[in-house]
């Protein structure tokens, strides 16, 4: 598990990057919102498939 410390705020945390979560990231993003995210699943590298 990633221990990450910031002093960043945002308008909204999203837990879980799946269907429902990717979905409201891109209409909160698209709406201006800061927004964090977090996800549970393993790592998934695009350059190792
Ligand atoms: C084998 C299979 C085939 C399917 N095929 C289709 C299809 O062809 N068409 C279709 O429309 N639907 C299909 N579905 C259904 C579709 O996958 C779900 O309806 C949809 O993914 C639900 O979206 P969700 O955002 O609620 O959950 P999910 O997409 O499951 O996302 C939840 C996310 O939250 C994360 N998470 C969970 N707990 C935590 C935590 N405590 N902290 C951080 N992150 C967490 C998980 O890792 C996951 O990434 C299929 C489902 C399965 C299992």
């Amino acid at each position: 598990m990633a221990n990450i410390q910031s002093s960043e705020t945002f308008d909204v945390c999203i837990v879980g990057s799946g269907a429902g979560g990717g979905m409201a990231a891109k209409i909160l993003t698209d709406a201006g919102a800061n927004v964090i995210m977090l996800e549970a699943g393993a790592a998934w590298d695009v350059n190792d498939q």
